[in-house]
Formats: structure tokens, C-alpha cells, sequence
């Protein structure tokens, strides 16, 4: 990463072996905490904090990874336990066996301290959701506050 990397900065002196896909612009990595089986982060290889600081350029190069990796995601094999052997060094989660490819993603960016960064190199969740994986699905990203009333939601 060249001139841009932070000695400092867990993004910009990554293992490689957490690298899975690359551009010109842009790495998808496992993310080192996953909340979901398949959880991974697309990341802007020039160091930089927020979404709305990276070039057009890079902001196209990380879109591209997201949507390659959520293609990789999808057409892993089916058995969970299987596909986390071959595509993550984590061991499987409890609930793998019961499930398979994603049915559904969350997309998220925490941008600004304010809203939860705590990584200032930029990174976009990618996490997979799977039917059933949670009681209560609807509202997805506005569990953000989990106190918010959101049975007006259609
Ligand atoms: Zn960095």
C-alpha cells in the first residue's frame, strides 16, 4: 500500500492471508470479529477515514469488491461448515450446519466516531444474512437503536 500506509493502522499492516479479493483500488478481507458466518470487510487500500473523503475512483473500486464478493458469497458451496473451511481461517460458528448460502445481506458503514468507527481506515460491512438467523428481521440496519419503535415500518 505503499506511501499511504499507517504503521498504526490494522487495515494498512493486514496478514495477507485475510486478503480474498482485490482491484485497483480496493481489498475484501475476513473481518476479524464476524457477526455472521461469511462477514466480510471491503476496505480502500489508500488510507483514508471516511466513505465521502475517497476519490470517485475509489469509491467505484470498493462498490465493484462489494458486489464480487457478495457473487463469491453466494456461489460458495452450500454446506456452512464447508464453505468456512475453505474461505475463512475462523472456525465455523455453532448454528453452521443449519445454514447455507446468504438469503439476504447487510450493507453498513460506520462513518465518524459518532456513529461507531472506531477503525479510521475506512471499511464497508458485508454481512450475510440467512432466513430464520434472527427472530425478528425487519428494520435490519435501524436496530442501530435498539430502543426505537419501529412498528410503523412497512
Ligand atoms: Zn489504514
Amino acid at each position: 500500500m505503499g506511501i499511504f500506509k499507517q504503521l498504526a493502522c490494522p487495515f494498512c499492516t493486514l496478514d495477507d492471508a485475510r486478503i480474498i479479493l482485490t482491484n485497483d483500488h480496493a481489498i475484501a478481507i475476513y473481518d476479524g470479529f464476524p457477526i455472521s458466518p461469511g462477514h466480510r470487510l471491503i476496505i480502500p487500500k489508500r488510507h483514508v477515514a471516511s466513505f465521502f473523503e475517497a476519490t470517485r475512483e475509489e469509491q467505484a473500486a470498493l462498490l465493484n469488491l462489494l458486489a464480487e464478493m457478495r457473487e463469491r458469497l453466494k456461489s460458495l458451496p452450500t454446506s456452512l461448515s464447508e464453505r468456512e473451511e475453505n474461505d475463512s481461517p475462523q472456525p465455523p460458528f455453532d448454528k453452521a450446519g443449519s445454514l447455507s448460502v446468504p438469503d439476504g445481506f447487510n450493507i453498513g458503514i460506520n462513518d465518524g466516531t459518532a456513529a461507531g468507527q472506531t477503525v479510521m481506515h475506512l471499511h464497508i460491512h458485508l454481512i450475510p444474512r440467512y432466513t430464520d438467523d434472527t427472530c425478528e428481521p425487519r428494520g435490519g440496519i435501524r436496530w442501530i437503536f435498539p430502543d426505537m419503535d419501529i412498528s410503523g415500518l412497512s
